[in-house]
């Protein structure tokens, strides 16, 4: 069942408060707040889809809450509506300005508010929608290339605060274009779907990020794990993927689909791009494939070595 979308009402007058829950309680789940540091304790718990902000409140007024929201980033997209009884354009300005989406005059009509609040919903859902598009890979499910450059940027500069290890796996499928023109292009899709689900099911954390980097190219990026336990992890997919058993006549590794995976491990300092450990498993891909394809190659870089596969652009 999906859940319902949580609505949060902030405003210093009960009455208002009552009239907005008569209206929005049958399609949404409603929290309230009647001031501002209520609102900034509520905020850390639930993180409501949509708030209803009053302006005119004693001490902190409705704008700055907004701009409270609106600088942090976890909490930016959360659309915001004002509700005043201050009529006038200015008032009007001043809460678009700083980055609410709509306004709504006092007294309240129940009609509009739910309609409005229908119409910012349905918005933010699909602008929510776009954004999961925009990172995903739409033949495997798995992300994309998009997603890769924003987990590693992330954990990197997470992981640089400690000091801690990130390893990064690149995986490319042997001997594909030989696949491809056997078999045809539609079971080649096939086979790259498998691949993905095997992948995804072996770096399987929450902190993992599995993505399709290219055709037949995928990349794991595993945070806080060491090269020992990340060249398990690589090893376990070589040989699942290898358990799958799909059909390669051409292949010259094994009559089966084999991959060829590149690994590098190495602890985040702040002054090295997240590219380069994308660089250094790709040079370890590199090795495996010719050292023979169908194994795994990596190594553990120190921070002088890794520094050398800062790409400069
Ligand atoms: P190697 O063992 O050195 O990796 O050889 P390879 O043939 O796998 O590598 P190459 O990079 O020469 O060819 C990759 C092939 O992957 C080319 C293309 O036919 C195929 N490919 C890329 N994207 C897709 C895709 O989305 N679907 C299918 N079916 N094939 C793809
Ligand atoms: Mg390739
Ligand atoms: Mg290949």
């Amino acid at each position: 069942m999906n859940k319902r979308p949580v609505i949060l009402v902030v405003d210093d007058e009960v009455s208002n408060i009552e009239i907005l829950s008569a209206a929005l309680e049958d399609d949404y789940d409603i929290c309230f707040a009647t001031s501002a540091e209520e609102v900034y304790d509520l905020l850390r718990n639930v993180m409501p889809d949509l708030v209803l902000l009053d302006v005119l409140m004693p001490g902190t007024n409705g704008y700055e809450v907004c701009k409270h929201i609106k600088a942090d980033s976890l909490l930016a997209d959360i659309p915001i509506i004002f509700t005043t009884a201050l009529g006038h354009e200015g008032a009007e300005l001043e809460g678009l300005s700083l980055g609410a989406i709509d306004y709504i005059a006092k007294p309240i009509s129940p009609a509009i508010v739910q309609a409005r609040v229908r119409n910012h919903l349905e918005l933010k859902r699909m602008r929510d929608q776009l954004a999961t598009l925009a990172v995903t890979d739409a033949l495997t499910g798995l992300g994309n290339r998009r997603q890769l450059e924003q987990s590693l940027a992330r954990e990197t500069a997470r992981l640089s605060v400690g000091g801690g290890n990130l390893s990064v796996i690149i995986l490319d499928i042997d001997f594909f274009k030989r696949f491809n023109d056997l078999y045809g292009h539609m079971i080649g899709d096939r086979c790259i779907v498998q691949v993905a689900a095997t992948l995804h099911r072996a770096a399987r954390r929450a902190a993992d990020v599995t993505v399709r980097y290219g055709g037949e190219e995928f990349a794991c990026v595993l945070p806080d794990i060491g090269y020992q336990e990340a060249m398990e992890i690589a090893e376990t997919i070589s040989m699942r993927v290898s358990a799958l058993g799909i059909p390669h006549d051409a292949s010259d590794t094994a009559p089966f689909v084999t991959v060829s995976l590149g690994v590098a491990t190495a602890s985040c300092t702040m002054d090295i791009p997240p590219g380069a450990w994308i660089n250094a498993a790709d040079r370890q891909l590199y090795l495996a494939k010719n050292a023979g394809r169908n194994r795994v190659i990596g190594r553990e870089f120190s921070h002088a070595e890794l520094r050398e596969y800062v790409v400069m652009l």
